[in-house]
């Protein structure tokens, strides 16, 4: 076990004898949205250089399309054009101002593309993407390798000391070579050393092009997870001969998009792939590079001192915390904000067509939209409640200079994130509440804990703000025998431990419903934090022979301890509303453990016979030991009137202003824009201005926003 602040590999530069990385982090490639951004490279620069700024070695821009074909989709981002050469400039220069390095992400997205020109090397259309591909003369093959090159000599031109090459998930050049997308029978297709010719070339080209001192890294995919895949024996002969082409670094990627195994989300064990890189790195002389799910710094030291890569890329805990590697540097592992795997802010974003940013760091990509400036006078505030809410505008507060006061009823901090933590596969976020804990007490907040405040002692103890953050309560079920004995709500069971039994019911299909399940069925190990456990559960090879890691080998699901059903009344698939990029493996996860989910059913009774339902005309009951009630929340927000009617500033927050549709999302960016514009939100009471006008009888209402003396507060 690595001991905090004893990172030394992870700190270290690495030379590459005409320039060096100032650490062994590499800032992963990802699609933000701002690369489509009308103002979206002036904001881009100030991203990539609060990063540079924290630490960062080599920092790897998203993905941009080499042809008009290769772009993502329609109005994708490209580097295809002198002009759009030179409206990077800004993006380098400012990375460099702060003494980091930036590569520019290569990218063809192949029949990965959400527009109807999609090319492949075949006429074969990927499983989930909705285009059929344009299968590829051999002229156009020219033309697309030449995109590559012609994208690397742009990006020199335009400052940056290097590109990757994007050669896995699926993309173009994985297409080439793999035989279940290329099918070609020239000298692009048939034989292993045909299909991998294109990368080949790619790297080759490019490296011929722009000279030896710039950074080649290429983006290899150790793990298909796809049948069909590469065999090991392939992926060392592509890796051997990308290194004699001319590149500089090799970095690891996992999983075509089709791959129907999780391979970033929080469930997945952190490093779980990193022994397939440590594999490659015995095979070829260069540095290789090690990523996903790395999350920490004690976990990208052990990678590196295991002898598993040369470097290790991480891309969302990027986004979650800027000062990463500073903070490791100057002994602040307790300060760093962890990114926990919940693709909320950042990938369902991308795949929403939304600019990303961070769950537990609201500024990632607003990093020129919301400051946190010095306040001018400090303001003595209240805050009800320490869930993410109250947590995070305090510690927002405070550094700018608030005098914050922290109440919770409970004895600990992290509101629901103490529940939500529990579930199989959320173990992550304790992070986010070690990382708070360790914000408040920089910041000097005064945390009281074990407090159920009332209206009366806010009052007495004169706040100039108070904000309430106290959250929800469940929703109680209107339903005959709802107050049966067998019946639970999801606090009962997962705060109180209360004994449930084998065959359970859960009424309500939402996140909470769902985790209750996993909760529920889960065996006796841990497959979260468990890597052999997790590749048994999901059939995926221990050992990376299997060709795509995959082929061949059965999935090795747990008997499952309990029957259980899951409920909703809605007719639309159950789990429709979780995470676009979680969903689907809370359902898998679901069928694979034999959980029954049902939809467009009406909730009858429940009796000691069990829960009766009508399912489509037919009565039905479900003879079960247990009812779980997980039918959403209601806000909690019982101190807002007595506050108000005391004329003390009240401002809701979180699950207390909406409990509808809430998720810590929110939660923590509403807390933090609040405490951000606290300065400009002076309450004032209602000033009322009554005047004659050309004798008719005026007055004017000025109200609480309109203040001369926003800069005083
Ligand atoms: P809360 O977290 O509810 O915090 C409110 C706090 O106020 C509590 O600590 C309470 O003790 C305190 N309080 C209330 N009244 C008083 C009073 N009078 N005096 C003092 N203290 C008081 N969200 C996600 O985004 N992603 C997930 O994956 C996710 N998973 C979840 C899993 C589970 C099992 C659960 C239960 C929730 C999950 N959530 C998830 C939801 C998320 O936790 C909530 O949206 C978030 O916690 C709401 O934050 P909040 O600060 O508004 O309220
Ligand atoms: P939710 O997502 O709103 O789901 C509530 C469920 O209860 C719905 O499926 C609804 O479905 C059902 N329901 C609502 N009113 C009902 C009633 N009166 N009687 C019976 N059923 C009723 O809420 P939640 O599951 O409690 O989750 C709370 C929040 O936490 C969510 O907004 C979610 O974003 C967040 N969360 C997120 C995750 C995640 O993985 N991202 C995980 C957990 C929680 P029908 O009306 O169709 O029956
Ligand atoms: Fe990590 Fe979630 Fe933030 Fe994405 S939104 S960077 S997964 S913490």
């Amino acid at each position: 076990m690595i001991k905090s602040n004893q990172y030394e590999k992870l700190l270290q530069p690495l030379d590459l004898g005409y320039t060096q990385l100032r650490s062994r982090v590499i800032m992963g490639s990802m699609h933000t949205g701002l690369e489509e951004h009308y103002e979206g490279l002036g904001k881009m620069a100030e991203f990539f250089a609060a990063r540079a700024r924290g630490g960062v070695g080599l920092i790897i821009t998203g993905g941009y399309g080499t042809s008009p074909r290769a772009a993502l989709g329609p109005g994708s981002a490209l580097m295809v054009t002198e002009e759009d050469s030179r409206k990077h400039e800004i993006v380098t220069q400012r990375v460099h101002e702060e003494g980091g390095l930036i590569a520019l992400q290569l990218l063809n997205a192949g029949r990965q593309a959400y527009h109807p020109d999609a090319i492949a090397p075949s006429a074969i259309k990927s499983p989930i993407y909705p285009f059929p591909p344009h299968p590829l003369s051999e002229q156009e093959v020219e033309d697309e390798l030449e995109g590559f090159v012609n994208a690397a000599a742009l990006a020199q031109s335009s400052g940056y000391d290097g590109v990757e090459v994007m050669g896995p998930e699926g993309y173009l050049i994985n297409q080439f070579l793999s035989s279940r997308s290329n099918q070609r029978e020239d000298s692009w297709g048939g034989s292993y050393e045909n299909r991998m010719r294109f990368p080949v070339e790619i790297v080759s080209r490019i490296r011929k092009r722009v000279g030896e001192k710039f950074i080649i890294v290429y983006r290899l995919s150790m793990l298909d997870l796809v049948p069909g895949g590469s065999s090991w024996e392939e992926t060392v002969m592509l890796a051997k001969a990308i290194e004699s082409a001319g590149a500089t670094i090799i970095n690891t990627g996992i999983g075509w998009h089709e791959a129907r195994i999780p391979t970033i989300a929080t469930m997945v064990p952190r490093a779980a792939f990193s022994s397939v890189t440590g594999k490659l790195k015995k095979e070829v002389s260069i540095p290789v590079s090690a990523s996903n799910r790395i999350n920490t710094p004690e976990v990208a030291e052990q990678i590196l001192a295991d002898n598993e890569a040369d470097l290790v890329s991480m891309a969302r805990p990027m986004l979650a915390d800027p000062e990463f590697v500073n903070k490791a540097r100057s002994g602040q592992r307790a300060n760093i904000n962890i990114c926990i795997g919940c693709n909320q802010a950042c990938l369902d974003h991308t795949f929403m067509g939304k600019r990303s940013s961070c769950l537990v760091n609201p500024r990632a990509c607003y990093e020129t939209e919301l400051v946190y400036t010095p306040t001018e006078k400090a303001k003595k505030v209240a805050v009800v409640g320490a869930g993410p809410a109250g947590l995070a505008f305090s510690v927002v507060a405070a550094q700018r200079g608030h005098n914050v006061t922290l109440f919770d009823a409970s004895n600990e901090i992290g509101g629901q994130f103490n529940y939500a933590k529990q579930i199989p596969g959320k173990e992550e976020f304790q992070e986010t509440i070690n990382y708070f804990r360790a914000e408040l007490e920089k910041y000097a907040v005064t945390v009281c804990l074990g407090e159920s405040i009332d209206a009366d002692r806010l009052i007495n103890d004169s706040y100039d703000e108070v904000i309430l953050a106290t959250g929800i309560v469940p929703r109680d079920l209107d339903l005959e025998g709802a107050d049966h004995q067998k019946v639970l709500s999801y606090l009962d069971v997962i705060r109180d431990k209360k004994p449930v039994g084998k065959r359970v019911a859960i009424i309500g299909a939402g996140g909470i419903g769902f985790d209750v399940a996993e909760f529920l069925a889960h065996g006796k190990t841990n497959t979260a934090l468990d890597k052999k456990s997790f590749f048994e559960e999901w059939g995926i090879d221990v050992g990376f022979t299997a060709r795509g890691g995959v082929e061949g080998i059965k999935a090795d699901v747990e008997p499952f301890p309990r029957e259980i059903y899951l409920l909703q009344r809605k007719s639309s698939k159950v789990g429709a509303g979780l995470g676009k990029t979680t969903g689907w493996i809370h359902r898998t996860t679901m069928v694979n453990k034999g959980v029954k989910m049902l939809n467009g059913l009406s909730y009858q009774k429940i009796d000691d016979a069990g829960l009766h339902i009508t399912l489509g005309d037919e009565p039905r009951c479900l003879e079960v030991d247990n009812v779980i009630i997980c039918a959403g929340q209601e806000s909690l927000r019982s101190l807002q009137e007595p506050l108000e009617t005391a004329n003390i500033p009240v401002h809701l927050i979180g699950g207390a202003d909406k409990a509808l549709e809430l998720d810590a999302k929110r939660a923590i960016d509403q807390g933090s824009r609040l405490a951000a514009e606290l300065q400009k939100w002076m309450v004032t009471p209602r000033l009322t201005l009554k005047f004659v006008h050309n004798g008719v009888k005026k007055w004017l209402l000025i109200n609480a926003y309109f203040s001369p003396c926003y800069a005083q507060l």
